[in-house]
């Protein structure tokens, strides 16, 4: 009797405490206690299941998402990757070459600046991108006060014109160069803890463009999550290491053999931590499970 009053008081308490904290968050329009993320849906495409990996079926068709993750640590709040922004009907004219817009298409567009600002949230001042690829960059141009954190050799990419110059024509754009650290995390050389508590981790993943980075987050609740960029496009390719598609290789990964050890290395990640949700960033399978702003994982 006494252990089920307890487990009752417990629950309670949990129920209040969950309930206040996610008062809080609603009331304060931003977390300052949790470490917490959204994902931020703004747009989107669909292609066929076999040109998303290696393996996939040539008959089914497969939702690809364009989408930003909004992160909240009592120290800060930032946006990892962007997603399609407010210009990318000008940027896409200007800057996607005609042979490739059958292969990179895109509908309807909800800029994750219109998202937040109808939902009242603070702005972000600094933006973290994967990479530095049209779909994942394209809303920088609409965070002028933000900085935006690049490996260098992610910024010598885009001056060798891999990506669309449209969306970095700001002159006042705010880079800020970082680099990772020779501290291994799990079984990755190099990282950066962000705010050294251990919750909010970059990691390399160098391939797919030379300073691709991959985020790990562990939420308030304990939940673990590595978004790995465009890596790998679906995480059921994971259990065979399995690349994309090799026309999506051909197209897209700089370099295919670097892109694969990524691969090898996020297939035995999951071995070793099969708690922790590997999150491809359009593998709209993954991203329904989580859920879309303006709800949060904490
Ligand atoms: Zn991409």
């Amino acid at each position: 009797m006494h252990c089920i009053q307890t487990l009752i008081t417990a629950a309670t308490l949990t129920v209040a405490l969950l309930s206040s904290a996610f008062a809080h968050a609603e009331d304060a329009g931003e977390s300052e206690q949790t470490v917490r993320f959204a994902v931020i849906n703004t747009s989107g495409t669909n292609t066929l299941d076999a040109l998303s990996y290696s393996g996939g079926s040539w008959f089914s068709k497969v939702r690809m998402s364009y989408v930003a993750f909004l992160v909240d640590h009592p120290k800060g709040r930032f946006l990892f990757d962007t997603g399609l922004g407010r210009n990318i009907k000008q940027q896409y004219q200007a800057d996607m070459p005609l042979w490739m817009r059958p292969a990179f298409k895109y509908d309807s567009v909800k800029p994750v600046r219109d998202q937040l600002e109808a939902n009242h949230q603070t702005l972000p001042n600094q933006i973290i991108l994967s990479h530095t690829h049209w779909d994942h960059a394209s809303g920088v141009a609409d965070f002028p006060n933000a900085e935006v954190w690049a490996l260098p050799e992610e910024h010598a990419y885009i001056a060798e014109g891999n990506v669309m110059p449209s969306q970095f024509a700001n002159p006042d754009l705010r880079w800020h160069e970082y680099t990772l650290t020779d501290t291994p995390w799990r079984n990755y050389k190099k990282s950066l803890d962000l705010y050294g508590d251990g919750s909010v981790v970059l990691v390399d993943q160098g391939g797919h463009t030379p300073g691709s980075v991959g985020l790990y987050l562990r939420t308030s609740s304990g939940s673990e999550y590595l978004l790995c960029g465009d890596t790998l496009w679906r995480a059921r390719a994971l259990e065979r290491a399995a690349p994309k598609s090799w026309v999506a290789r051909w197209l897209v990964d700089d370099d295919t053999v670097a892109t694969q050890e990524r691969v090898n290395q996020l297939a035995e990640f999951s071995r070793q931590y099969p708690d922790v949700v590997i999150v491809p960033a359009h593998d709209t399978e993954v991203l329904d499970q989580l859920g879309y702003f303006p709800s949060w994982l904490e």
